[in-house]
């Protein structure tokens, strides 16, 4: 008998086990909402009555800002609602349970993720097909982009950018704020030669004051990113009417439902997408869907994630509507020690789609036992 592995989609987690690991990062990260310094992560595996099994990651930073949701509310929901509502419950497919944690956990989509992203993983890892097959991913190679923080004096930024583009990077995004926009964008261009330059504001721009914004459209920029806070939706549409460069939305694009939004506005040009944020590779497929009919660009967000997380990224980025390079680079850029056995490897400004079962990256379990903080198990 041969077994029609496509179906086999139904999940029932028989037991999950959750830890906070403190992940160090090769150096702090910077931007216009703060310092990172340290990087508290969730790590989640579930497993099914048969033995298979998948991992998750939350992406919650441990304060608020960019995310309402942190690392120690997520860890709260995730214990006292999601952990024990999803154990031994049936579900038909991964989308089923990710309706079923919309409705169960509204409020918290980042720690409901956490569970649907490793859904997607242990499904897919049954079936032994990768994650990105089964997401309807296409290709093998994900084109990267390099992230620059705020905080360089220009020749040092000069420096950055130089080195990124040796060491091949599709596109080089610098952390700007009002201020010093200008000079920092200018001289970025400049130091990038032909590799496009993105500007990501981190809304620290007030919609009241666009003379600066206007300032940089002439720069030469590829897009401008999130210039206004979040909720800022009319303001980015105006401004993408009197603007040539593109305008993306990053933390503006934080739910379906704000999205339509973005959309319909015509508020932006592209938009970030962040599964961890979303609530899961459902909602980020759906989301994919309607951007895409509606001719929008899309890029796969970075938040800082283990290679767990990334790999989860890498498998949705290979859907091919993510026109754009994606904020993941190499774990090496990240990470002192990553908390996957084999690092994500950069080649010539790309990381290969992992092509083994699931997520197609193993976590390195006895280094993740060390490294542990807390732990949490339901069985
Ligand atoms: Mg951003």
């Amino acid at each position: 008998m041969v077994w029609d592995t496509h179906k086999m989609n139904h999940i029932r987690i028989q037991r999950l086990e959750m830890v906070q690991v403190a992940m160090i990062p090769r150096e702090p990260h910077v931007a216009a909402h703060g310092t990172i310094a340290e990087r508290p992560v969730i790590l989640l595996r579930i497993w099914d009555d048969d033995g298979a099994y998948g991992w998750g990651e939350c992406v919650a930073f441990p304060t608020p800002g960019y995310l309402a949701e942190t690392v120690d509310s997520a860890w709260d929901a995730l214990v006292s609602g999601i952990m024990p509502t999803v154990h031994n419950r049936r579900f038909e497919s991964p989308d089923e349970l990710a309706d079923y944690l919309a409705g169960a956990a509204p409020r918290t989509p980042v720690a409901a993720a956490t569970v649907e992203m490793a859904a997607w993983d242990m499904v897919a890892r049954r079936q032994g097909r990768s994650l990105s097959n089964l997401l309807g991913g296409t290709r093998s190679n994900i084109a990267t982009g390099k992230t620059i923080g705020l905080g360089y004096e220009p020749h040092e930024l000069a420096a950055q950018v130089a080195e990124a583009r040796r060491a091949g990077y599709q596109r080089i995004k610098i952390k700007v704020e009002p201020k010093t926009a200008l000079s920092t964008a200018t001289e970025a261009i400049r130091a990038a030669a032909d590799i496009p330059v993105v500007a990501d504001a981190n809304a620290s721009f007030s919609p009241e004051d666009i003379a600066p914004l206007r300032q940089l459209d002439a720069a030469g920029l590829a897009w401008i990113e999130q210039p206004f806070p979040p909720a800022s939706l009319d303001a980015a549409a105006k401004l993408q009417d009197s603007l040539s460069t593109p305008i993306a939305l990053d933390e503006s694009a934080s739910s379906l439902n704000t999205i339509r939004r973005i959309i319909e506005m015509h508020g932006a040009l592209a938009l970030s997408i962040k599964p961890g944020r979303l609530g899961g590779h459902s909602v980020a497929r759906e989301v994919y869907k309607l951007a895409r009919n509606s001719g929008l660009s899309l890029w796969i967000g970075g938040m800082l994630e283990t290679g767990v997380g990334r790999a989860h990224n890498l498998a949705l980025a290979s859907l091919s509507g993510f026109n754009l390079p994606g904020d993941m680079g190499p774990s090496a850029e990240y990470w002192a020690r990553d908390v996957i056995a084999e690092p994500l490897e950069m080649v010539a400004g790309h990381i290969g789609v992992p092509a083994g079962d699931g997520i197609g990256v193993e976590v390195d379990t006895e280094y993740l036992l060390r490294a542990t903080l807390r732990r949490h198990v339901v069985s």
